[in-house]
Order: structure tokens, then C-alpha cells, then sequence
């Protein structure tokens, strides 16, 4: 329970952006996913660093656990609240405080999503490039250290994140990184923080990588007669050094829920989604070399999204999979595998895993960002049915033992929250005594976002 004293001091300082209103704190709890909600017991909207500043330090006063809310999108159980305490919502903290075109940054505010960046940036010939699908904040894409659709050609969060300003757990400001492109000037905090979840101190500012917006763009789709051909032409594309800005696998059933659901009307086979950025003349030529290979992989025509209008549609049909999937299950939840694994593996990786889904009877579509080896399966369980939500982690947990044995990760972009938190020992082993060791010093007390990413005491 939070001692009253905090709400109060808490209370004088935020007046109504101090709430403990029972729908608010019950938004605050939940999860996309199949995790059981564990609200928290208030939520505070600050405006600055100053006031986060102060809430963190009352919050360490009185050993109240704290926990950052971007926009709640967080797969994992990330920003519920096994322990209570304050959620600190940052949607109030949405401001672009200063683009440097000369330099190609941005610095942000950690509650600006990722669409209204871009659109902020669209007069100005330059863009930012990660794309999770949702429309999340940039504070939680830094702490989840997302990556999504474009990773493969542009990287993930950890390859934009040029500089931070964080709350540390007992309200001291600092800054790490700064605008220059690099840096020998010690242990790279930055990158401590990016990926974090929260767990070492909460981010107030970011300053950001831009890119310049390509000369042209060009998408497609392209089906394949087999899994292990489209995943072939994937392997040999990005082998022999092409630099699709998109390639995205979805296998039949994903659509023939897109057919039925979204009108997508694609052949019943397994399908890349592909884009290309560059000039004219680049995009072509990229386009052409991927056909080859395509072709020699059992892989059709393209049927070309040449408009914008196309591409956008394209685009958002495949970023709203996730929830179409859902709805062919009404009243369904999902365990949301996340993979990620060399990509010479990466045909290995799929067929044994969809082998093993079909022979557990649930449905479980699979799609991903196969450019950058990585694979969702999302497997459909009614949250009411304890066997079934079993049943789907046994899947999930094999697949991300043979992706250890592959040489992968347990996760490549959704990050660990507590829903992985059982696979972290077997895959970093020794490093996650480490991690907890980190966790330790900058936050002794245990009190930022506890129960997720490291060991718990
Ligand atoms: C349909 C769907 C598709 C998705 N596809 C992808 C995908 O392709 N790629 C991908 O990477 N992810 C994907 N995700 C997951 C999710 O969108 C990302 O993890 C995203 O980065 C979360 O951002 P958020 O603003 O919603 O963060 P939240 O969910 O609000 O928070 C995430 C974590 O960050 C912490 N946090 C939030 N703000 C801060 C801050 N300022 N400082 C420190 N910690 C903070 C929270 O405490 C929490 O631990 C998808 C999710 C959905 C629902």
C-alpha cells in the first residue's frame, strides 16, 4: 500500500494529475497479451523532467515502487504493477522540443508517438525510421528497445538513440551520450538505459538519429510455392548484401485471414511483403535482383503497390495482423512467441517451429521480420483456459530453446517484461547475475518497474 504521506505529497505537487480512480488505474494494469492484470495504485501525469524528478524522490522516500507507461502497448506485462505503487504515464510529456536538420536529430520528449514525430518531421525531408506497427511512444520504444518492419534496413531503437536525459531511481537528473555521431568518453550508457524497460531509471528526454526520406519508394508483394522458398529467397537476398527496407513473411493461414478479414485477395500461399527505398534507379534495380532471386525460389510475379494510397494500405493491413488474427477468435488472447535467430538458421527455425504448432492443434499464424531473422507465432488461447494458455507456452518455450541452439535470442524486439523472464538464465547465463548486479547499483532499493527483466531478490 502506498503510505498516505506519499499520496499527499504527491497529491499537492500534481493536483488532478494525480489519479486513483479505479478505470484509470485498471488501464494502467493491463496487457496486450495473455498476462493477468496487476494495476497499479495511482497514476501521475507529469509536464517535466523536474516534476518526474520529484515524484521518483518521494516515491524512494517512502519505498514505493514506480513505473513508466508509454502507451501501454508492451507485450510482456511490462508496465504492470505486480508490487503497486505509481505508474508515471508520460502522454502529457509529448513535445518535439528541437529538430537539428544540419545534424539529422531530434530531441523528444519521451511521450510523443512515433506517427506524430513523423509527421511533425514531414516538411522537413527527413523521417524517423522504426516502426513497431502500433503508434507507441518513443520513451517506451527505447526502453523496450523496439525494432519492427524497417530494422532490417535502418536498425532498431538501439541504432537511433544518440543521447538521453533519465530519472534515476532516487530523482537525480543526468545525461548521457551527446549529438556527436560517436564516442570513446567511457561506458556507453546509452545503451545501458536503451532496452532497460524501465528498470535502471526512467527517460525524460531523447535525442534522436534522423533520416532523410528516400527519393523513391516501392512495395510488393510476392507469394511462394513453399515455406522454405520464400524463407530461402529471404536468406539469399540478405546474404548477397541486399537492403530491402521492408521484408516481411506471412505463411498461408495469416492469409487467409487477411483474405477473409481485410479483403487482401492474395493467392493462398506463403507471401513476402517487401519495400524498397532509394533512388530511382536503386529501387529498381533492387527490385529486379530480389525477383531473380525470388524466381529461383519458387517465388511468383510481384503484384506492385505502386501508389502511395496502396502502400499505405498495404502496410497497415499487415500492421494491424496482430489484432485481425484475434478477432478470428472472439474473446481470444494470445501468447506472442518472438524469436529472432541467424539468419542462415532461419529456415530451420520456422519450419520446426509451425511443425510443432500443427501437431498441438492450436492455431498459431506465423509472420515476421525475416530480414532480420525474426518471427512472431501467435498462438490463440482462451484466457479462461489454463491447459490451453500451457499448452502455448510449452510452444513458445521450445522455440526458444532451439533458437538458443540456433545461436539466437529469446526475444528479438518485444523485450522481456516478466512474461520471458524464465527464459533470461538460459540465455545469458553468468551475464544475467551481471544484469542483476547493474539493477543493484543504480536502484538498490528494487523499486523501478519491479518483477521484470532481471532476477528478482
Ligand atoms: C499489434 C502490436 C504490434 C507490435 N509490433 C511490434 C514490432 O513489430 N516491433 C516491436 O519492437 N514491438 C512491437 N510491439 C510491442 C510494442 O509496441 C513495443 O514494445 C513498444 O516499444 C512499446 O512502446 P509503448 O510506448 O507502448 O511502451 P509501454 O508499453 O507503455 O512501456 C513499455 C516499457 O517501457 C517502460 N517505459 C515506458 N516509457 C518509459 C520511459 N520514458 N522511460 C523508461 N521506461 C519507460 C515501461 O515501464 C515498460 O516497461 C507490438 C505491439 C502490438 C500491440
Amino acid at each position: 500500500m502506498i503510505p498516505q504521506d506519499a499520496l499527499s505529497e504527491l497529491a499537492s505537487m500534481l493536483g488532478e494529475r494525480l489519479s486513483t480512480g479505479k478505470s484509470d488505474l485498471d488501464l494502467h494494469g493491463r496487457s496486450e497479451t495473455y498476462h493477468a492484470p496487476m494495476p497499479p495504485e495511482a497514476v501521475v501525469y507529469p509536464d517535466t523532467t523536474e516534476e518526474v524528478s520529484r515524484i521518483v524522490a518521494i516515491c524512494a522516500r517512502h519505498g514505493v515502487p514506480v513505473v513508466g507507461w508509454g502507451t501501454g502497448t508492451a507485450l510482456e506485462g511490462h508496465g504492470s504493477a505486480p508490487r503497486g505503487g505509481v505508474t508515471i504515464d508520460f502522454r502529457r510529456m509529448d513535445k518535439v522540443l528541437e529538430v537539428v536538420p544540419e545534424d539529422m536529430l531530434v530531441r523528444v520528449q519521451p511521450g510523443v508517438t512515433r506517427e506524430s514525430l513523423n509527421t511533425e518531421l514531414r516538411a522537413t525531408g527527413l523521417f524517423f525510421p522504426v516502426d513497431p506497427g502500433a503508434n507507441a511512444s518513443l520513451g517506451g520504444m527505447a526502453a523496450t528497445r523496439a525494432s519492427g518492419t524497417t530494422a532490417v534496413r535502418y536498425g532498431t531503437m538501439a541504432d537511433q538513440v544518440r543521447a538521453l536525459e533519465v530519472v534515476l531511481a532516487d530523482g537525480r537528473i543526468i545525461h548521457t551520450g551527446t549529438r556527436a555521431r560517436k564516442s570513446s568518453a567511457g561506458y556507453d550508457l546509452t545503451r545501458l538505459f536503451v532496452g532497460s524497460e524501465g528498470t535502471l531509471g526512467l527517460m525524460t528526454e531523447l535525442t534522436l538519429r534522423l533520416w532523410g526520406q528516400p527519393e523513391a519508394v516501392s512495395a510488393a508483394v510476392c507469394g511462394f510455392d513453399t515455406t522454405d522458398g520464400a524463407i530461402d529467397a529471404v536468406i539469399t537476398a540478405m546474404q548477397m548484401g541486399l537492403t530491402p527496407a521492408r521484408i516481411e513473411y506471412v505463411d498461408v493461414a495469416t492469409v487467409r485471414i487477411l483474405n477473409a478479414a481485410d479483403g487482401a485477395a492474395l493467392p493462398e500461399r506463403p507471401h513476402l511483403l517487401l519495400e524498397f527505398h532509394g533512388t530511382e534507379e536503386a529501387v529498381a534495380a533492387e527490385a529486379a535482383r530480389f525477383g531473380d532471386i525470388a524466381a529461383e525460389h519458387g517465388g511468383g510475379a510481384y503484384a506492385w503497390a505502386t501508389q502511395a494510397e496502396d502502400r499505405s494500405r498495404l502496410w497497415s493491413m499487415r500492421h494491424r495482423a496482430y489484432h485481425t488474427i484475434l478477432a478470428t477468435r472472439p474473446g481470444a488472447t494470445a501468447v506472442v512467441t518472438d524469436v529472432c535467430v541467424p539468419i542462415s538458421k532461419l529456415g530451420e527455425a520456422i519450419m520446426r517451429a509451425a511443425a510443432d504448432i500443427h501437431a498441438s492443434g492450436l492455431d498459431g499464424p506465423i509472420l515476421g521480420h525475416v530480414g532480420d531473422g525474426n518471427y512472431h507465432a501467435i498462438l490463440l488461447v482462451d484466457r479462461d483456459d489454463p491447459d490451453e494458455i500451457a499448452e502455448a507456452k510449452r510452444l513458445s518455450d521450445a522455440m526458444v530453446a532451439h533458437a538458443l541452439d540456433l545461436g539466437g535470442t529469446a526475444t528479438g524486439e518485444h523485450g522481456v517484461g516478466f512474461g520471458k523472464l524464465h527464459l533470461m538464465e538460459a540465455e545469458h547465463g553468468a551475464a544475467w547475475d551481471v544484469m542483476g548486479a547493474l539493477k543493484r547499483a543504480l536502484d538498490p532499493d528494487g523499486l523501478m518497474n519491479p518483477g521484470k527483466l532481471v532476477r528478482q531478490n
